[in-house]
């Protein structure tokens, strides 16, 4: 179900404002197939709408706050969504008629259609949003990835004595003779 709807009869040529609260239900539906999750508390949508002749323009500020999983290390990352959002809505009737050229260049802005009697913006935020989706979520930078326990650790020869590289032999030579020294 819609959850953030304009009714065109509202509108007129000198605009008007909305403020939603994004559910995390709503949240949660829209990024189901994603890999982000709503992180637990409300979003929101606060837009100015303002008609044009039969066009409605809509412009507006979008926050969320959504958790991904770390690409390193599976833990939580926050995504917090502050982003301005916008997009052009003509009639239904008006994708049928325009030319293809019109069509092009109108695409540059973020294009929708309306039928009837509504304005919904559901498909505009879940857009939105799903633009901020990163490709590899990381924690924080440096993330080292997932600890492994030391029983589960190779043991030191893997890496060491057995096949040293030579620019390390000098110093293997030292720690030999240090060892040593404290025998
Ligand atoms: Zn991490």
């Amino acid at each position: 179900m819609s959850a953030f709807v304009l009714q065109v009869q509202d509108l007129d040529e000198s605009g008007k404002e909305w403020s939603f609260a994004i559910g995390t239900a709503w949240l949660g539906s829209v990024l189901a197939e994603t890999e982000l999750r709503p992180a637990g508390h409300e979003g929101t949508l606060q837009v100015h709408a303002q008609r044009n002749g039969q066009d409605i323009l809509v412009q507006g500020q979008l926050t969320a706050d959504m958790l991904a999983s770390c690409a390193r290390c599976l833990g939580d990352v926050a995504i917090d969504v502050d982003l301005p959002v916008a997009a052009l809505f003509s009639p239904e009737h008006a994708r049928r008629s325009s030319s293809e050229e019109i069509e092009v260049r109108l695409d540059e802005m973020n294009r929708d259609y309306y039928g009837g009697t509504e304005i919904v913006l559901d498909p505009m935020v879940r857009e939105h949003l799903l633009l901020e989706v990163p490709m590899k979520p990381l924690c924080s930078e440096d993330c080292e990835g997932i600890a492994i326990p030391a029983h589960l650790r190779p043991p030191d020869e893997v890496f060491g004595a057995s096949a040293p590289d030579p620019r390390f032999a000098a110093l293997l030579k030292l720690k030999r003779e240090l060892i040593k020294k404290e025998e």
